[in-house]
């Protein structure tokens, strides 16, 4: 199978229709993309990475941090992390606040903001924020192999000037008791994963992990057992798209996680990990091209899990 030739024919294929979809505009500093950028990067199992596009240009990767901030969450707390939040599909946009309030505090996923609210505040224990923060990105530092890895601070700032609504899903929980600190500290931690920038080869070399049974094919490392990367990827494919995620499955049908400045991180569980992005979103807030460029690959190259 020649991969190289496939992303190819996607960036090519897919060229005339960049710009569909809308920007993330909620974030002043996201709002400022030119939609109709594109990059794409597939890392194997062996060790080899193909790209097409803009595979280099750092982005913001948003939501895509819920999955490592969870694999972290789950190193230290292990299942007690479940008691504080579910493993359902939310069936519900990314900020919900109507059902995190029927349900008492806890949020259906650790994928959706109010969860990865609750798994931040996790990785806040016993910590500064500054710490935790460092902790988050020395993870993906290490993953990716690379140590340039930053957080983009004019997106965290632009975000926690305008974050309204993460604020009133943070209070929730704090008034539900499922909020160990302060909201504000909490939600620091929250925006700058979220403000962390990685271009598309660094990202799919960061989920690598996740498509080898939790283990780093490259460096031979343990990153999780295979057991937990099973559950990682479960929850990615049934929650990583927010109420997207039934749709993604069905036409794309690989465990991924999308975020609203246009990245998705995507695992070939056996093959390999791919991360794309395009910032103009369809309107459940996920990269429309990316989607696209994800059903296209899937189709060719016939690594659909099912
Ligand atoms: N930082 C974003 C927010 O909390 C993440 C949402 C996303 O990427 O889908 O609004």
């Amino acid at each position: 199978m020649n991969l190289q030739a496939i992303l190819d024919d996607i960036a090519a294929e897919l060229g005339p229709r960049l710009g569909e979809g809308k920007v993330a505009d909620y974030i002043p500093e996201l709002a400022r993309l030119d939609p109709r950028r594109f990059g794409m990067a597939v890392t194997t199992l062996a060790g080899e990475t193909f790209a097409a596009g803009e595979a280099d240009a750092p982005f913001s990767i948003q939501s895509v941090s819920k999955v490592f901030t969870l694999t972290l969450a789950l190193g230290r707390a292990g299942d007690a992390l479940w008691r504080r939040v579910g493993r359902e599909p939310s069936g519900s946009p990314f900020n919900s606040i109507v059902q995190l309030e029927a349900e008492k505090g806890v949020p259906r996923n650790p994928l959706i903001n109010a969860g990865a609210i609750v798994v931040a505040d996790l990785l806040l224990a016993g910590r500064a924020p500054k710490t935790a923060i460092g902790e988050i990105v020395g993870f993906l530092r290490f993953l990716a192999d690379d140590d340039s890895i930053v957080v983009d601070e004019t997106v965290a700032r632009s975000e926690a000037d305008t974050g309204f609504r993460n604020r009133a899903l943070a209070n929730f929980m704090r008034a539900f008791g499922n909020l160990d600190n302060p909201v504000d500290l909490a939600l620091g931690v929250y925006f700058h994963q979220c403000a962390v920038a990685m271009s598309c080869r660094q990202l799919a070399r960061a989920g690598l992990f996740l498509a080898d049974g939790g283990r780093d094919p490259l460096t031979g490392r343990n990153v999780v057992t295979r057991e937990r990367a099973r559950r990682i990827n479960a929850l990615m494919l049934t929650c990583g798209h927010y109420d997207g995620s039934g749709d993604f499955a069905y036409r794309v049908g690989l465990p991924g996680k999308s975020g609203v400045g246009g990245g998705i991180l995507c695992l070939a569980p056996g093959h390999g990990a791919i991360a794309v992005w395009s910032p103009a979103l369809n309107e459940k807030g996920n990269s429309l091209i990316g989607s696209l460029a994800l059903e296209m690959l899937a189709k060719r190259t016939g690594w659909s899990v099912f």
